[in-house]
């Protein structure tokens, strides 16, 4: 009686014990492989518009305004002609840092 008894706990330890140790491998393992995941890289885009002076080859770039188009005229003028220029194209890029 007293045998099986010892045994009854012995047995109910170790597969606690044995529930326990898979609990905290799943959980590390889970952590590991979900929470670490791909940090991904923090890339920041911006919208881009290029102005050309209809007359020449003059172009500006600057950064995107709302309204701007294709083929709009733009408030800027060019330093030589003293025309207002052209978008000539929007686009959008990814910020590096080029120093
Ligand atoms: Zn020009």
């Amino acid at each position: 009686m007293s045998d099986l008894g010892l045994f009854v706990i012995y047995f109910t330890t170790v597969t606690i014990g044995a529930v326990i140790v898979l609990i905290f491998i799943t959980y590390f393992f889970m952590r590991k492989h979900i929470f670490t995941a791909p940090a991904g890289e923090i890339v920041t885009t911006k919208a881009v518009t290029v102005l050309k002076c209809p007359l020449c080859d003059y172009r500006l770039r600057r950064s995107f305004r709302e309204g701007d188009h294709v083929g709009a005229v733009a408030s800027e003028t060019c330093p030589i002609h003293g025309t207002n220029l052209i978008v000539e194209a929007v686009y959008s890029e990814t910020e590096e840092k080029k120093e």
